[in-house]
């Protein structure tokens, strides 16, 4: 009998984590490696003595039938629940409610819970930063920074990684998914969070903020399930993210924290600043998930597919499908090889 197929999926945030187990489901052997220390990539916490701050997604809506399932294997299993913030828009001029009554959802007791569930029982290699790709006859092999070239290869290679961080590895090996990878423009954003010694007495959870530096400010502790001193998180705009790129954390967190204060906010007792190189996806590159059956190489994440955690999750399983429609597939044409 010949041995099961082996694959291994680069990036273990919520597309790779989705793509992953439906091929483990469907009898992939499959391998995932991520350069963080933990899975989750951009459904992230930040975690100190006594406080935690999402700092990145802040939450995520479901629209697609087979994601609001996937929603309910999560808040089964404790992972997500729904979150009813106190929601306002603050324009230049006035502040207002926000409309519509859309459900959001989080992670819970952290934005990382549900990539947690996922990974669970997956071969998951963390601090492994893939580097480069080769292919051989034998399969594919992955240089990585930490440990040099990986022992073992693969049939096929799956990049759930952002656009930026695929184009390098693509290049060498497959210039047409490359152009892919190039045509996706990503943009930063500067976070901060702020911890504070007793809660504000501010009349509501969140913000989307269209003037100044912000573009989004949360008491993250008004989300189900959190504990601890109050937090609050705010994000810059894309604009100001990018302008304000190589500014020093101490510069960042003096202009968002004035701008906080403008809106009602207080003075931090402590603050913590993440900056994103690779935050939203500026300009998206439609079609769910990119995959070379000849050559055995696959893409999805949120850049494929309208970027945000329902997209990425969505693009996950849609390469998972493309994949497990022609695995058996042997031809490798229009591949560099090594
Ligand atoms: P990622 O989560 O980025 O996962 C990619 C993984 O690949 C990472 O874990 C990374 O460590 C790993 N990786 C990269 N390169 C390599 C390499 N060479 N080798 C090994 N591993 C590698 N979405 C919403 O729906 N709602 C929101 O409110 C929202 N707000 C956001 C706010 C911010 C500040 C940010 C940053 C994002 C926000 N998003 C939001 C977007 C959302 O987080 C993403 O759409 C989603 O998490 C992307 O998942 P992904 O799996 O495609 O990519």
């Amino acid at each position: 009998m010949n041995p099961p197929l082996h694959y291994a999926v680069v990036g273990a945030g919520i597309a790779g984590l989705c793509c992953a187990r439906a091929l483990a489901a469907a009898g992939v052997r499959v391998t995932l490696f991520d350069k963080s220390r933990g899975p989750g990539g951009r459904m992230s916490t930040r975690r100190g003595e006594g406080w935690a701050c999402d700092h990145g997604a802040q939450y995520f809506t479901a629209r697609d039938p087979a994601f609001q399932a996937e929603l309910g294997r999560w808040q089964a299993a404790g992972a997500a629940a729904r979150w009813e913030p106190r929601l306002v828009v603050f324009d230049a001029d006035r502040r207002r409610d926000s409309g519509g009554a859309e459900a959001r959802y989080v992670g819970t007791p952290r934005m990382t819970a549900p990539a947690r569930l996922l990974a669970d029982g997956l071969d998951l290699r963390v601090q492994t930063t893939v580097t480069a790709l080769q292919c051989y006859e034998h399969g594919w092999e992955l240089a990585t920074a930490e440990r040099g070239v990986l022992a073992e290869a693969f049939d096929g290679v799956l990049l759930a990684v952002p656009a930026p961080q695929a184009l390098p590895l693509l290049q060498p090996v497959l210039p047409a998914l490359a152009e892919l990878a190039g045509g996706a423009r990503m943009q930063a954003c500067w976070a901060l969070m702020l911890r504070f010694e007793t809660p504000l007495a501010l009349d509501f959870d969140a913000a989307f903020v269209n003037c100044g530096p912000l573009r989004w400010i949360a008491r993250d502790t008004s989300k189900p399930g959190r504990e601890g001193a109050e937090t609050w998180i705010l994000h810059a705009s894309a604009e100001w993210s990018e302008a304000h790129l190589e500014d020093s954390p101490d510069h960042v967190a003096a202009a968002l924290i004035a701008a906080f204060c403008e809106l009602g906010g207080g003075a931090p007792l402590a603050w913590a600043a993440h900056r994103w190189r690779y935050a939203i996806t500026a300009s998206a590159v439609d079609g769910g998930c990119a995959w070379h059956a000849g050559a055995g190489l696959g893409l999805c994440g949120d850049w494929l597919n309208g970027g945000r955690v329902e997209g990425a999750w969505l693009s996950g399983h849609a390469l998972a499908g493309r994949v497990l429609a022609n695995v058996r597939d042997e031809l490798r044409p229009g591949l560099v090889q090594a």
